[in-house]
This record gives C-alpha cells, sequence and structure tokens, in this order.
C-alpha cells in the first residue's frame, strides 16, 4: 500500500527536506502534494486523495493548527494522520495539538524520529523494510 502525502511548510527548503527523508525512510509513498500554508493544505485535501499530513505550524496566510481544527469539522478528512513539525517549543501547544489526535516532531529533526512517527502511527506495513 503506498501512502499519498500532503506536506504543508512555508519554507519550500523544509518541505524539499522532510520529502527527501521521507523517501529515505522505507516508506512506501505513492504520491506527494506540497501547499505552503493552510489554506493551500486545504484545498490540497479536496483535490487529492490524502493519506498522511505532515504540517508545520507558523505559516502566513493559515497556519496549522488552524487548518487541522478545520480537517476536524469535516468528515473526510477528520481522520487523516496528521503529523507536525515545528520549532514550536510550547507545551500547552504540542499537547493541545496531541490532544487533537495529530504526532508531533520538533525541527531540528533526525530521518529517524520521522520515520519512528510514521511508522508507529501508519503501521510497519506501509514500509518496504529496506530502509537502515
Ligand atoms: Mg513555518
Amino acid at each position: 500500500m503506498a501512502v499519498n502525502v500532503l506536506i504543508v511548510d512555508d519554507s519550500g527548503v523544509m518541505r524539499t527536506m522532510i520529502i527527501k527523508t521521507i523517501r529515505l525512510s522505507g516508506l512506501q509513498v505513492g504520491d506527494i502534494h506540497q501547499a505552503a500554508n493552510g489554506q493551500e493544505g486545504l484545498e490540497a485535501l479536496n483535490q487529492h486523495w490524502i493519506d498522511l499530513v505532515i504540517v508545520d505550524i507558523n505559516m502566513p496566510v493559515m497556519n496549522g493548527e488552524e487548518m487541522i481544527d478545520r480537517m476536524l469539522k469535516v468528515p473526510d478528512f477528520r481522520d487523516v494522520p496528521i503529523v507536525v513539525i515545528s520549532t514550536e517549543g510550547s507545551k500547552t501547544r504540542v499537547e493541545r495539538l496531541q490532544n487533537k489526535g495529530a504526532r508531533f516532531i520538533h525541527k531540528p529533526f533526525t530521518p529517524e524520529i520521522i520515520r519512528d512517527t510514521i511508522k508507529d502511527f501508519l503501521g510497519d506495513q506501509v514500509f518496504d523494510g529496506t530502509a537502515a
């Protein structure tokens, strides 16, 4: 089973880094979509089948938390796994996002943390087992 991933981050460099990392992680990646803010992220969700959302918090136009709140109100998007990757250090905010069902990874991240978080979230079956 290939996983279609949506990466939402206002930094193109960060999106590229995340894409590279998940491609190297052994995750069976299907389509990869990118968005530069929460609003573009919601548009991408409307247009494509997405199995996993990786989202930043601090972004212009619509931040990641607002995007998550809107996703939770839409039955089709409510159960899509969400991983937040952010420099955000506030414990309150991290806990609030976790209470909304999201997993949290701090920037800067290691490839292992991304792999382990996705593996823990989606299960072994979406990994090809060839990654180190
Ligand atoms: Mg940002």
